[in-house]
């Protein structure tokens, strides 16, 4: 039952009273790991899952509101541009000319308009033109030079579009020409200038109408800025005119496509796309190949962008009468996109939790090893409080407890219950030839000696000092004697081995059985004592038997002499 070889190990590292700390520390390990690491799996399972919606969403987000700011800085823009059109329009000094049309007041007139252009280099032209056609005024607006027409070379402008359709205007309308690109005598300038034209009527000071005042602006830095924009989005955004042309975001090839006399539009490429677009203002919709966000843009959106200061726009600058000027911003997220977003999102989050799985990994072994620990600690202090510190063995309070449970089972089933008290004999010389630590050395060797020859449910304590007591539960006294018999030549035939010296020892034993008078187990032990004594009287190194008031004892034990 407790073979002092599976007693306590010093080491504390494997088994302790059959506590093993590897699996203990597993089992510990385990129990807060699996739970951590199934949570971990769990959160990061949701978090995949919404990963892609997630990505989704943030990317429409982004995209819908750059395509709205876009189109409102292209309507802020071109108020700007209205508001000077309507300075110079009704200015004194075009006034005045249109009073007294002499050549001083035209120099007058054409060092104003010169003076304001040089202030505003994005005008590259500013005329007056007549009710007839003609052109009365013309500054034109170079970088470096503002340079004011000879009257000589004005021109008959009466059949050109934007003339025809600007003296049409009411009183206060205004007209906004398409946004195409500048041509030099037929020819598109290069490098391409793009070039938006505002118009509006000019009347005299008897309110008769005159003529149309018209500004050639070109607004390539906003389209600049837009395009630039548009690079940092997710989605491929294009700006589209209202007949479905590329203006900015698309290749260079298929830019104003109108104006090379190329038919390719958006309508023509995407009919399903541009079927949704023509619907509505402004909207989201899901294609077979991703997503697609468009935004329409009103040059003159007066109701989504509240009044500008000097600005008396009048019907014709309703959203109604501007019919199809307006641009139109689109982007495209495509699956493929979505996807790609969707993984880089998931790579990162799968190296967040390997990392995260590893980290609970360390910290489950950090305190299962403490919970093993003070596990370790609590049986190791259990094992102090029983067992003798020397031979490792159950010590007198173990053997107490023990013999009291059992002497009560003998007596109320009345089973056999014997008991073996064993001395050293002449201990006290071996102390005295070696040392203390020899005479240590030989009390383990016995200890080993009674251990390997006792049964699993026998009991061996140090009783004191050099005395052992074997409990034998289920034993009559003729087994006892056996078994002391045993010891008792085993311990005679074998020396203890302490370095190069063998030390020679024997022990005597005194065996009892319970018997029908006892009350106590100190009656047996009481016994068990008294034989001993006579063992030691007769010659010790042998058994001496109390049975029923008379000492048997065997012959002397072994020797190996
Ligand atoms: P006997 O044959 O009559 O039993 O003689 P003995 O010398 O064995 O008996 P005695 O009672 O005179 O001496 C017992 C000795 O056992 C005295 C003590 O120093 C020694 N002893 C008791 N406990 C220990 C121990 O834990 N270690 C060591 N080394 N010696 C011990
Ligand atoms: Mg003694
Ligand atoms: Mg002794």
């Amino acid at each position: 039952m407790n073979n002092p070889d599976s007693q306590l190990n010093t080491s504390g590292t494997e088994q302790t009273n059959g506590f093993s700390e590897q699996k203990e520390l597993m089992v510990s390990f385990l129990w807060l790991f699996i739970p951590a690491s199934l949570l971990l799996a769990s959160i990061f399972y949701a978090f995949s899952t919404q990963t892609q919606q997630y990505e989704l969403q943030t990317t429409l987000i982004r995209d819908e509101s750059a395509l709205k700011s876009a189109g409102e800085l292209t309507s802020l823009l071109f108020e700007q541009k209205l508001s000077d059109l309507l300075v110079l329009a009704e200015g004194e000094v075009l006034k005045n000319y249109l009073h007294d049309e002499s050549m001083k007041n035209w120099i007058r007139v054409a060092r104003e308009f010169s003076l304001f252009a040089r202030r505003k280099p994005k005008y590259f032209q500013i005329r007056f033109i007549a009710t007839n056609g003609m052109e009365v005024l013309r500054i034109n607006n170079s970088d470096d030079a503002q340079q004011i027409v000879p009257k000589n070379e004005l021109q008959d402008k009466s059949s050109r579009y934007y003339f025809l359709e600007s003296i049409k205007l009411e009183e206060g309308g205004i007209y906004i020409s398409p946004l195409d690109l500048n041509k030099e005598k037929g020819v598109i300038e290069q490098p391409i200038k793009p070039t938006i034209r505002f118009a509006t009527l000019v009347f005299d000071g008897y309110g008769e109408k005159r003529g149309i005042l018209i500004i050639n602006y070109t607004p390539d830095e906003l389209l600049h800025r837009i395009a630039e924009n548009f690079k940092s989005l997710h989605g491929n955004t294009v700006m589209l005119n209202s007949s479905g042309f590329w203006l900015v975001g698309a290749p260079d090839e298929q830019l104003w496509g109108f104006m090379y006399g190329n038919d390719m539009t958006l309508a023509k490429q995407r009919p399903d796309v541009w079927a949704t677009i023509s619907s509505s203002e402004k909207g989201t919709f899901l294609s077979d190949d991703g997503i697609f966000i468009f935004h329409k843009a009103y040059p003159l959106d007066r109701d989504k962008l509240g009044t500008v200061e000097n600005i008396e726009m009048g019907v014709g600058a309703s959203k109604s009468r501007l019919g199809d000027r307006y641009w139109i911003y689109l982007s495209h997220i495509s699956t493929n996109l979505i996807d790609e977003l969707s993984a880089k999102r998931l790579i990162i989050a799968t190296v967040t939790y390997i990392l995260l799985f590893l980290v609970t990994g360390l910290i489950s072994v950090f305190f299962a090893k403490n919970s093993v620990q003070k596990k370790l600690a609590f049986l190791k202090l259990q094992q102090y409080a029983t067992t003798d510190g020397l031979t490792g063995i159950a010590n007198r309070r173990e053997l107490d407890k023990f013999a009291i449970r059992e002497f009560k089972r003998a007596k109320r089933f009345t089973r056999r219950l014997s008991v073996l008290m064993l001395d050293l004999d002449h201990f006290k010389q071996v102390n005295d030839t070696y040392d203390h630590t020899v005479g240590d050395k030989v009390l383990r060797h016995i200890a080993g000696i009674c251990g390997n020859a006792i049964r699993a449910q026998d009991f061996l304590a140090r009783y004191g000092g050099e005395e052992f007591t074997i409990l034998l539960p289920e034993t009559d006294i003729e087994g006892a004697a056996q078994l002391g018999q045993r010891i008792c030549d085993n311990v005679a035939i074998t020396p203890c081995q302490v370095g190069q010296t063998e030390i020679k020892i024997t022990v005597s034993i005194g065996a009892s059985e319970v018997e029908i008078g006892d009350e106590a187990f100190h009656d047996v032990l009481l016994r068990a004592d008294k034989a001993l004594y006579e063992s030691k009287k007769r010659g010790r190194n042998r058994v001496v038997v109390s049975s029923e008031g008379y000492y048997l004892s065997s012959p002397a034990c072994l020797s190996d002499e």
